[in-house]
């Protein structure tokens, strides 16, 4: 099994060397190489997703990425700046669904911002469609002139568009998912958001899934608009199952429910595309406040390794293993600065990594 490893930028080199060595500790093969991806390979080799960068991630069973991205790149026009690395995987991947799982673990209850009874017990998944919306639309504006002509440009805008196939893809995911998490106990019910009232691009959205939600009559689905959702995740989020929503919907909840659970340091994900191949990075960006300190937490990478083991190389029992080593480091104590309360042990990037190892 082949696993392009793609640190990245900021934190990105310092939080893929604990869940590579996290990897390194299971008695499963793996080949790993790694490749520059970023504002680092924009550095030396003049763009952020090299050539080889990208054949590397194409040929791989899966991809372990960090994160891209640091403000000194923010003047770069936009298709030399890092963060189109990451689009630009997503779309030569095909990797259309994005799985964010918002679960709080029993001992960072206290972590979240929320009362602890509302959160006690979290366990959604967000489901973003990754490879469409306004991301992927016309753009157009200062940075992004095709004729090198907008100097002084008064008016800049980006088109959202959806497909019919587009959002019947993603739409089976959620109900599939559904249909899995309920096997294993979940409530059985997919909530579309949307902004149907609004936009055409929700209202088409909302009527496929809708149709699509007729295949599988096992799974309750409801709608909700996007302002409604922001709302409802943290008056009441455990009123929730699965989740799913499009790419710019997607991007700013998911974020919303990672906070749910403690710090956005802990919380996985992962791509998948159509052939069951993946990218598996957390949740975060690469945090140019911390990089360099040894402060960042590893374990959204950490249990991003394990969604990649479960999802893209069929090695579901070595997940879990990691699932449990990581139980066992926060139940002895053990937190980055991100999720520290008093009464804890502070720990450093790379000794939480090792305790990972000892525990496994
Ligand atoms: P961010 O997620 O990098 O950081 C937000 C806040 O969370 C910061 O205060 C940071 O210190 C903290 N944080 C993030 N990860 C942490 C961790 N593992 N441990 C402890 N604290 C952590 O978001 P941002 O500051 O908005 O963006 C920084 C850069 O990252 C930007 O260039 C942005 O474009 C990029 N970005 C990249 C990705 C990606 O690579 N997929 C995703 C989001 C943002």
């Amino acid at each position: 099994m082949k696993i392009a490893v793609l640190p990245g930028d900021g934190i990105g080199v310092e939080i893929v060397a604990e869940a590579v060595k996290v990897l390194n500790a299971l008695d499963c093969r793996f080949e790993m190489e790694t490749a520059l991806v970023g504002g680092v390979a924009y550095e030396a080799l003049g763009h952020p997703l090299p050539e080889f960068t990208l054949k590397l991630a194409k040929e791989a069973d899966a991809v372990l990425f960090g994160a891209v991205g640091d403000w000194k790149y923010d003047t770069l026009e936009r298709p030399l700046r890092p963060e189109q690395a990451i689009l630009g995987l997503r779309k030569n991947l095909g990797l259309f669904a994005n799985f964010r799982p918002a679960l709080c673990f029993e001992e960072l209850v206290g972590a979240s911002s929320l009362k602890p009874d509302l959160i006690a017990g979290l366990d959604i998944l967000i489901i973003r469609e990754l490879t469409g919306d306004v991301y992927f639309g016309q753009p157009r504006g200062r940075r992004v002139s095709t004729d090198g002509h907008f100097p002084g440009t008064e008016e800049a805008y980006d088109t959202m568009r959806y497909s019919r196939p587009e959002i019947e893809r993603i739409a089976h995911v959620a109900f599939g998912a559904a249909q899995k998490r309920k096997a294993a106990g979940s409530i059985g019910r997919v909530t579309s958001v949307d902004k149907a009232n609004v936009l055409e691009t929700s209202q088409l959205w909302r009527d496929v899934v809708e149709e699509i939600g007729t295949h599988y009559p096992d799974i309750a689905l409801d709608h909700l608009y996007v302002d409604n959702a922001a709302m409802q995740l943290v008056r009441q989020p455990k009123q929730f199952d699965v989740i799913v929503t499009g790419n710019l919907f997607g991007d700013i909840l998911s974020d919303e429910a990672s906070m749910l659970t403690g710090s956005i340091g802990m919380l996985p994900s992962a791509s998948i595309n159509a052939q069951g191949q993946g990218l598996f990075e957390p949740s975060h960006g690469s945090a140019p406040d911390i990089a360099g300190k040894g402060i960042a937490n590893p374990l959204a990478t950490i249990l991003s390794a394990a969604m990649m083991l479960r999802f893209s190389l069929n090695q579901p029992e070595a997940a879990q293993r990691i699932e449990v080593a990581v139980k066992k480091v926060l139940a002895q104590g053990l937190r980055t600065a991100d999720i520290y309360s008093a009464g804890t042990m502070c720990v450093s990037t790379v000794e939480m990594g090792s305790a990972v190892v000892k525990c496994l």
